[in-house]
């Protein structure tokens, strides 16, 4: 086995043994662009290392023998006292993760070769300002010691000579610098800063090794499912010098705009300076544009190399590169990130550039990012005034009054008023203040704290971990960097899809792309901007490939009708609970009250016209596509009134001698319906065979709406959904009811319906028996909302509040099962569903209809299995568009 690759024995595709660092810089190489020599040592090394605690026998003379080929190259040897050779050791896992170790410059330099560099350099000042950096890198990353307390030294020395920055200390400032640097690390890590080069570089390299395993890299892994055992990369890049003088300097640039994605001269660079001096700070960098002004040949050359970066990796590239004296280097690319909008206008730029086509556009952009562009967002066009930022933890913009605990902002929501609870960090006491706000906003926490998760699971806009904002939650104030206070009551504006947040109220504006979604902007008009059009061609690059069809979630015409406009293709579930709320209710208390059949059938009687209409209006709002009618779901009670007002209802009449005959009816029934687990108790398919007539009422209302639509016309598509079945002879009992009222219907008008009756899959039971439930089902649906909480045994109300965020942190999910279907568990059940009903009907259709039919993960799962739809909410189905293109193409 190879543990070490020299820069030009590898390539971009390499990014798993030599991470994306190395590869790219290899690929850099072999494209004969300027990078300074060096050599990676691989991943392979690395898991071996944390394997066995040790690096393997091979690697010390690996690495010998590429150190030597590079001396050889370069004329000099590492550290050499007269002439050094100095280098970076940089770590670079396949995927860039915080956490990791920094870099390390100037490796190989000594007490002795800081002379000979001085000398060959003519420069006795950028000598000691790279010794200083050594030490200063060397101690913090690879010892250990506190980084601060170099920090504070440096200040210190800066502001004994008055200099306002670094470029104020001269030679010998920095050479007592290195001293006292040298003193911190003597006392903080109890041992001298290493002399000899080749031990600096082995230590460094076996820290970036030891880095995979920090705290910080293994939370983020957890966080984002990156496993744990793919080792890092170590780059040896020997150095290059951007602090030799004015003629020398850093920067770092994209090769187009990565806010926007408009093609242009991105970038920052700072003269006289080193490593990651460009974006720590230190002093003021320059727009990469006056590169031109400063150094015209090299910018020119940068410009060149980064149109055959981009041709090459057709795609967006960042840079990171440094100039010595004139000479232009390149020490780093990669695949830029960019934010959603430039990710879609990125992506048509470059199929009309001819790099790139339809089907890899579609790569390029990601249901998330949709997500993302179709929320309302803050005016840009507003002034505001920024109090700092968070994390953006659920995307949004939310306005309201500054509240500190859950009580005020329920009491205050109560009222009218629109509130932020701002909280250090919320806990399940919170869920109320939560629900009752218009956004969240920590100073603790990141994107797995209990803030972050049950607010994505809200839907609601939440920015946690702002660590710079102080909360104070007895006095009821924030407090800013600035000093500026926020006390209860004052207006804020959080920004959940950046994590900025704002003193006062900023203009809400709705997002464009939503107006195009809705019909109200469109692609191709003149005022359509250029977002919008992008979005507008992805899509249709989506719809042109995607085998799942879309449905929408939706229990009334006007959801339909706009879930027809965002794409539907039908409507996969109609909740019918909704059609027994309002008025109705009291209906349904007739219902469940009725002791006679007689009584029971007139309430049914009353409810029927009231559904035919629900039904007759849906039909015509999705006329000539599908619509999956779900018959009653919900267990009794949630009809009836609130046990405890009743109670006391009931009490106080009684104490006045009032008449009170209904409600005590209602709540001797409400106790009588009254069970422990109402989820798994007396509701959806249980109903229908407990409570005569009230299924075959809601069959007739459907059959007689489609009968009523045919006649005025229209093209009715209904399908009849039984919901919680378990067993097959629990559906074939309510098929059987059902198919004689459908006949008779059907006679009545002389037409044929065409209406179809299915089941949902939602219980382990009727998926393990899918063969079985298939022969008396047109159709499955995959409930999957259910399915998750009865394979796991969550209950969905209650987890996400409580042991979900311990369950997040601890990494046993990196995503609740209820939001991305959890493919190994449920998901390999509704495989087994599929296979075995297609086996009993080959013709069967198969449908998804829980959350998850909306989430981008679960969406090419769905596909994969084969399912024909997805259904989610009006909202999601441009995303469930988006990614049905992206699993097809
Ligand atoms: P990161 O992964 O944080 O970007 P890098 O390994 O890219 O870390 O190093 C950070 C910076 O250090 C680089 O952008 C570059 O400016 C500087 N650097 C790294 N290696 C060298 C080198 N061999 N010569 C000069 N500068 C270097
Ligand atoms: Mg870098
Ligand atoms: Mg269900």
């Amino acid at each position: 086995r190879k543990f070490v690759y020299d820069f030009t024995e590898g390539n971009k595709d390499l990014k798993d043994l030599l991470g994306g660092k190395g590869a790219n810089l290899a690929e850099m190489t072999n494209l004969g662009l300027p990078v300074p020599p060096g050599f990676t040592i691989t991943t392979e090394a690395c898991k071996v290392y944390l394997e066995s605690g040790s690096e393997p026998a091979e690697l010390r003379d690996e690495v010998s023998a590429h150190l030597a080929a590079l001396e050889q190259r370069m004329g000099k040897r590492l550290g050499q006292s007269d002439n050094p050779l100095l280098v970076s050791v940089r770590s670079g896992a396949k995927f860039s993760m915080p956490g990791m170790m920094d870099t390390v410059l100037n490796i190989g330099l000594s007490d002795t070769s800081v002379a000979g560099l001085a000398a060959q350099a003519g420069d006795e000042r950028f000598a000691w300002d790279s010794y200083r950096r050594l030490v200063q890198m060397f101690g913090k990353t690879v010892l250990g010691v506190d980084g601060d307390l170099f920090e504070e030294a440096l200040e210190e020395a800066k502001q004994a000579k008055g200099a306002t920055s670094d470029l104020g200390l001269d030679a010998a400032d920095l050479r007592q610098l290195v001293e006292d640097f040298k003193q911190i690390v003597l006392k903080e890590a109890g041992r001298e800063f290493p002399q000899d080069p080749r031990e600096q570089m082995d230590l460094a390299i076996r820290a970036v090794f030891d880095s995979w395993n920090g705290e910080r890299a293994k939370l983020y892994r957890r966080q984002e499912r990156i496993p744990h055992d793919l080792g890092t990369a170590v780059n040896v890049c020997s150095m290059v010098f951007g602090n030799l003088g004015p003629d020398s300097g850093t920067g770092v640039a994209f090769t187009r705009d990565p806010a926007s994605g408009q093609q242009g001269v991105y970038g920052d660079y700072l003269q006289n300076a080193q490593g990651e001096d460009v974006v720590a700070g230190i002093r003021n960098t320059v727009p990469l544009a006056d590169l031109e002004r400063i150094d015209k040949p090299s910018y020119d050359e940068l410009m060149q190399i980064m149109e055959t970066l981009e041709t090459h990796y057709k795609d967006l590239c960042d840079i990171e590169f440094t100039i010595e004296r004139g000479k232009l280097w390149m020490l780093q690319t990669r695949v830029g990130k960019r934010t959603a909008a430039a990710a879609f206008r990125i992506a048509t730029q470059l199929v009309d550039q001819g790099l790139i086509d339809e089907a890899e556009a579609l790569q390029r952009v990601n249901g998330a990012q949709l997500a993302q562009l179709m929320f309302p967002r803050f005016d840009e066009a507003a002034s505001t005034e920024l109090l700092g930022r968070g994390i953006a933890a659920s995307p949004g913009a939310a306005v309201g009054k500054a509240v500190f605990d859950s009580y005020t902002a329920v009491k205050w929501s109560r009222s009218g008023e629109k509130v932020i609870l701002i909280r250090r960090e919320t806990n399940p006491d919170d869920l109320n203040g939560m629900i009752a706000a218009e956004g969240i906003l920590t100073s603790r926490g990141g994107k797995t704290s209990h803030a972050a998760v049950v607010a994505r699971g809200m839907g609601k806009t939440c920015v946690c971990g702002a660590e710079e904002l102080e909360v104070d939650t007895k006095r009821r104030r924030l407090t800013a960097p600035g000093g500026v206070v926020v006390e209860e009551g004052d207006l804020v504006s959080i920004d959940g899809s950046t994590g900025k947040v704002y003193l006062g109220e900023v203009p809400v504006v709705p997002s464009p792309v939503v107006e195009y979604f809705e019909g109200r902007m469109h692609a191709g008009a003149d005022d359509a901007d250029e977002l919008v059009q992008a979005v507008h061609r992805v899509m249709a690059y989506a719809d042109r490939v995607r085998r799942l069809r879309v449905r929408a979630n939706a229990d009334n015409a006007e959801d339909a009708a706009r879930a027809r406009r965002f794409g539907a293709q039908g409507i996969g579930l109609c909740r019918t609970e909704h059609m027994f709320l309002g008025d109705r209710r009291e209906l349904v208390e007739r219902l469940i009250l009725a002791d006679h059949d007689d009584e029971r059938a007139n309430a049914l009687d009353a409810l029927l016209p009231l559904q035919r209409q629900d039904f007759i209006d849906l039909f015509e709002a999705m006329d000539g596509l599908p619509v999956t009618v779900r018959l009653l779901d919900p267990p009794l009670h949630e009809f009836l009134p609130d046990i405890t007002d009743l109670s006391v209802r009931v009490a106080l009449a009684e104490s006045r001698k009032e008449p009170h005959e209904n409600d005590l009816r209602l709540l001797q029934a409400v106790h009588r319906l009254h069970e422990q687990n109402p989820m798994l108790g007396l509701r959806g398919v249980r109903l229908g065979l407990v409570i005569p007539g009230l299924f075959t009422m809601q069959v007739r209302a459907i059959a007689e709406a489609a009968a009523t639509r045919r006649e005025q016309g229209g093209d009715p598509r209904a399908e009849i959904m039984i919901p919680l079945v378990g067993t097959v002879q629990e559906l074939e009992l309510v098929r059987e009811d059902a198919e004689k009222v459908i006949a008779e219907i059907e006679a009545r008008h002389g037409v044929e319906l065409g209406l179809k009756l299915g089941t949902m899959i939602e219980l382990p039971r009727a998926a393990l028996t899918a063969g079985q439930i298939a022969e008396a089902a047109e159709f499955f649906s995959f409930g999957t909302n259910d399915l998750t909480q009865t394979v796991w045994g969550f209950s969905r109300d209650d987890v996400e509040a409580s042991f979900f965020t311990a369950y997040l942190e601890k990494g046993i999910f990196g995503v609740s099962p209820f939001e991305t279907i959890d493919r190994d568990g449920v998901g390999s059940l509704v495989k087994h569903a599929v296979e075995a009903g297609r086996a009993t009907r080959p013709d069967l259709k198969l449908g998804v209809c829980g959350e998850h039919g909306g989430d981008p993960e679960s969406v090419h799962f769905f596909h994969e299995v084969g399912l024909d739809y997805v259904s989610c909410s009006p909202f999601r189905i441009p995303v469930a568009r988006l990614e049905a293109g992206r699993a097809a193409s």
